[in-house]
């Protein structure tokens, strides 16, 4: 057996305990390098993003399965090539995953859709990546499956658009369904709850608007920022999800936002939405940007030199959403023209189609803080305590934590050297005083859509 043989049934053993869609993002493309003192086994990897992963999340699983084809083996090592990985490019098939045969998005047509769950088999965890900016909530979603109302009650994913909330709330009932069939789960928006709440009102059929709801054993509410102000929806929500976490059953929510941030949100509701698992999805970073851009090609059926690959993830920073869309682009392109376009075709392509907005630099926000409230930015930097200086650097801080996601040490960093514990505390107050100080709510939001505009 010479290593390629070997690899390949390392891989097919890693392919059947894996998802496809990590399967396809972390192993497609490795290569087994040598076999030193008998025991210690290279990997070739194409990235250092690989090489991390795989050190972190799998290792033990390689060597596992390593050792019940090789027991000699002691040690797994992984290098980056992507050169040799690309000359012992896999020579099994993968086979297409079934989502891309489904694809209702594309045919604009959702006939596969459970009516009465209202969940769409086109969401699962196995078509759902993993990297480090939603490892969290994929592994409370996929915990939540396993202890129904028993673990995180509610579970409260929250993050910005195209990120894969709805995802993964869909995966959530698919899974749970499939696993139950006879399980009462249901998926909807906050606004159908509210417009479905205003027409049992009007019809006066509430008692069996309440029935329906309070009846589930997993109910899934998506968006839940729009019920807001929506004063009946809340109250009529509060009761629902009382007599629901009363009686055990799981209630999931997304959000834009974490409770605290939502405005005009009940504090009952608000308190309820705490009580369980709250968990972040973030933007993607670049590495994580290829991977999807990798897997979600692989799935289409097309297949793009990583050049390509790199530059459409350079060029769509915030979204996947976004990144499917310049997939299904190129694609559609790719099938009128019969030929693979090349890298200049392409940056046309997406010019005229999909307008990338550049992301935001941190010194975009410090400079943008600095000129709203006139003060020289150097100042944001020094130590000085005065008090035109320490309200604006405080901003700022809170504006790279909340806008930009930064780390606390990073922040500290940046202002000159600071301890973290002096960002945490500008981040706490700023939070605190926003609560309730409208002044500076109307400040925080001019000085984001003047960073905005920068961008
Ligand atoms: P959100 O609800 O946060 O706005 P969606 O769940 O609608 O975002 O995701 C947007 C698109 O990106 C969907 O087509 C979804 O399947 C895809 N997507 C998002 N996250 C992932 C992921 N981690 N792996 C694969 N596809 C994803
Ligand atoms: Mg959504």
């Amino acid at each position: 057996m010479n290593y390629q043989e070997l690899w390949q049934r390392v891989l097919t053993d890693i392919e059947l305990g894996t998802s496809r869609a990590n399967f396809i993002t972390w192993f497609q493309n490795t290569a087994i390098g040598d076999i030193k003192d008998q025991n210690s086994v290279i990997v070739y990897v194409p990235n250092a993003f690989t090489k991390e992963w795989l050190e972190h999340k799998y290792h033990k699983f390689i060597l596992k399965t390593l050792r019940n084809i090789l027991p000699e083996v002691k040690k797994v090592e992984y290098e980056i090539s992507a050169e040799l990985c690309r000359a012992t490019q896999l020579t099994k098939k993968i086979a297409q995953p079934e989502i891309a045969e489904i694809q209702p998005e594309m045919q604009g047509l959702n006939l596969n859709i459970d009516q009465e769950a209202n969940l769409n088999p086109r969401y699962t965890f196995e078509s759902f990546i993993i990297g480090s900016f939603n490892e969290l909530a994929h592994a409370a979603a996929l915990a939540v499956t396993k202890n129904i109302g028993a673990l995180y009650n509610p579970l409260f994913i929250y993050g910005g658009v195209g990120l894969g909330k709805t995802h993964l709330l869909q995966a959530v009932g698919n899974k749970m369904k499939s696993e139950n069939p006879k399980l009462k789960a249901q998926y909807l928006t906050s606004e159908k709850f509210a417009s479905e709440l205003v027409e049992a009102l009007q019809n006066q059929s509430m008692n069996k608007f309440k029935e329906k709801y309070r009846k589930h054993d997993l109910l899934i509410i998506d968006d839940i920022q729009f019920i807001a102000g929506k004063t009946k929806s809340q109250e009529e929500l509060f009761h629902t999800f009382n007599t629901l976490y009363e009686s055990n059953k799981q209630i999931v929510f997304s959000s834009d936002q974490p409770p605290k941030y939502i405005p005009n949100l009940e504090e009952r509701l608000r308190s309820r939405f705490e009580g369980g698992m709250i968990v972040d999805i973030s933007e993607p970073e670049y590495e994580a940007r290829v991977a999807i851009l990798k897997s979600k090609a692989a799935a289409k059926g097309i297949s793009l030199p990583p050049k390509i690959l790199e530059y459409i993830a350079s060029a769509i920073q915030n979204n996947i959403r976004e990144l499917e869309g310049a997939l299904n682009l190129i694609a559609a392109r790719t099938a009128i023209l019969k030929t693979n376009l090349e890298l200049t075709e392409i940056k046309d392509l997406l010019n005229k189609n999909i307008k990338p907005k550049k992301a935001i630099t941190a010194n975009q926000i410090i400079k943008t803080v600095s000129q709203f409230y006139d003060i020289q930015e150097k100042f944001l930097f020094e130590k000085t305590r005065r008090k035109e200086v320490v309200k604006p650097r405080q901003i700022a801080m809170y504006l790279l934590r909340q806008d930009f996601s930064g780390s606390y040490p990073y922040i500290g960093q940046k202002f000159g050297g600071r301890d973290h514990t002096t960002v945490i505390h500008a981040y706490e107050k700023i939070s605190n005083d926003l609560k309730n100080n409208e002044r500076l709510k109307e400040e925080i939001k001019n000085i984001r859509d003047l960073i905005n505009k920068s961008a």
